[in-house]
């Protein structure tokens, strides 16, 4: 199991925390700072993007829109939560993984529906929400660089999207 310390607005990491801690089990979420713990900031303030991963800082997730975002996706707004939390500490697992890899390397072969495609704003972010999912070819990518389990935990949120959108009416949905 990795630590995760979450800080950002109390009711959205009391909410990641409680969520994460139920249906994966590779991250150990909590709001207390632990020695040697890997860091999320989740952010209400509007960035550019909605992922930002150093292997130093960790992972910066943006909820800006994650509102209209969910609810278009038709899942949770703190299953949307998540599911950024666990895609950006993979990308950070796989950084400290592989020493030599840098950002743009994790970006390269692609499916552009794909949920771990190269994607800039938020709103890009939006469709992949749709029916999130991660193409073979990103599966092994990840796989080949050693962050397997985390992978598996992000599949694992992944599958429980899959599940509460096929109990959402696709006219809700839109
Ligand atoms: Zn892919």
């Amino acid at each position: 199991m990795i630590d995760v310390y979450v800080s950002g607005p109390a009711e959205d990491v009391a909410q990641l925390e409680v969520l994460g801690n139920k249906i994966q089990g590779r991250f150990r979420f909590s709001g207390e700072p632990k020695p040697g713990a890997a860091r999320v900031q989740l952010l209400r303030a509007v960035r550019g993007g909605l992922l930002s991963v150093t292997r130093a800082g960790g992972v910066l997730v943006s909820l800006d829109q994650s509102e209209g975002i969910s609810l278009y996706a038709g899942i949770p707004r703190s299953l949307y939560m998540l599911i950024c939390v666990v895609l950006g500490l993979v990308y950070w697992r796989v950084l400290e993984l592989n020493p030599l890899l840098i950002w743009e390397d994790l970006f390269v072969r692609e499916d552009p529906e794909c949920l771990c495609a190269a994607r800039g704003t938020v709103q890009e972010y939006a469709l992949a929400f749709e029916r999130p999912w991660i193409c073979p070819a990103c599966l092994e990518f990840l796989r080949c660089t050693g962050a397997e389990p985390e992978t598996a935990a992000l599949q694992d949120v992944l599958a429980h999207a899959t599940s509460a959108q096929d109990r959402t009416p696709a006219k809700v949905r839109l």
